[in-house]
């Protein structure tokens, strides 16, 4: 097999790039109150840095790029990243991970800079529970955003909404019309115990639960999309220009098929989402290390990246923030 791969033989051609761990929301999935401890300054790679490791993990393979955080559009300059990855021949796919609070400010400028497509996380249509659920956030910021994006041609524009018991899932129905009336694509996400919490805490919604309730909208026709290599499944439903999709995490993982590796922002390669393994990159990189050493250090960690995540054995991982890590 060519390219980068691991021990189980997973072609792996996707990195998902956390560039800060800071966020102006604090989703109760996903941040405490308070917020977390935040990493200096200092700790996070620069622009240059991330270009550096970009460079040598698209010359073992990897051909997409998503940027992530924490919120990536606070950090300054954004565009000016997108635009030095852009300009790396091999990578083909370059999106963006956004709350979309402040994507209507920059949704153009990312475009310009090679920015393809983008998804927006956006859990309720209503502005009420907008504010519970991130605990801070305005709708109507984010719905711009999606607006600007599209306008833009940062498309598709994936809507991701996380579904919790209790809290959102009453709207399943409102956003599965979305893609009828208004060609969104949507994808609902299971709400997965990202900070150590006990599962039985997890307002999960299972897939399965997910789709009968859709079944008043209609059969779902199974679709497959061109751009994307995540591990959403998608279908349209009667009458739909958009999608829906989903994703399994909890009930039926895809790891079998997992294609991607993170970066976090203090330069960190990650091996899975939900398990703590990582090895260091930042170190050599300001150390000197030439373009092939840190090639070098990027193989020999994907040959040993974990076969799964543990949740089946309801083991859950108590490191970082699922923020610093990048969804
Ligand atoms: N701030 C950006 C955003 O919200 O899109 C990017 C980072 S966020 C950590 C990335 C993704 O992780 C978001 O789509 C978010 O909904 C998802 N996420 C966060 N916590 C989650 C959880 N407990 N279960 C499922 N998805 C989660
Ligand atoms: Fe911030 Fe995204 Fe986490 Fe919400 S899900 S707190 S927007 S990083």
């Amino acid at each position: 097999m060519t390219g980068l791969s691991d021990s189980f033989q997973r072609p792996i051609n996707y990195l998902r790039i956390s560039v800060t761990d800071r966020c102006n929301l604090r989703c109760v999935y996903c941040m405490p109150p308070e917020g977390i401890a935040l990493m200096s300054h200092n700790d996070i790679l620069s622009y240059e840095e991330i270009v550096t490791l970009v460079k040598a993990a698209a010359e073992l393979g990897i051909t997409h790029i998503r940027l992530t955080g924490g919120e990536p559009l606070v950090r300054a300059g954004l565009p000016e990243l997108v635009r030095m990855i852009a300009d790396i021949d091999a990578i083909t796919d370059l999106s963006l991970t956004t709350n979309g609070i402040l994507l209507a400010q920059y949704a153009a400028d990312l475009k310009d800079a090679g920015l393809m497509r983008v998804n927006v996380s956006l859990d309720t249509l209503k502005p009420e529970r907008f504010r519970q659920i991130t605990r801070c956030g305005e709708l109507k910021n984010t719905l711009k955003g999606v607006e600007a994006a599209n306008e833009a041609g940062l498309t598709p524009v994936k809507i991701n909404m996380v579904v919790m018991a209790g809290i959102n899932d009453d709207e399943i129905i409102d956003f599965a019309r979305k893609t009828i009336d208004d060609g969104w694509h949507v994808r609902f996400i299971e709400h997965m115990p990202v900070n150590g919490e006990d599962i039985n805490t997890i307002k999960l919604v299972s897939v399965a639960d997910i789709k009968k309730r859709l079944e008043p909208l209609g059969n779902l026709e199974p679709f497959k999309i061109d751009k994307g290599s995540g591990p959403a499944r998608y279908y349209r439903l009667p009458g739909a220009r958009g999608t829906v999709g989903f994703i399994t995490p909890v009930t039926e993982h895809f790891c079998y098929r997992c294609n991607r590796l993170r970066l976090t922002a203090d330069g960190k390669l990650r091996l899975c989402l939900l398990r703590e393994d990582e090895i260091d990159l930042r170190e050599p990189l300001r150390s000197g290390a030439s373009i092939q050493e840190l090639k070098d250090i990027i193989t020999k960690a994907t040959a040993a990246k974990p076969r799964g995540h543990l949740l089946a054995e309801r083991n859950f991982h108590k490191g970082r923030p699922f923020s610093q890590v990048g969804g």
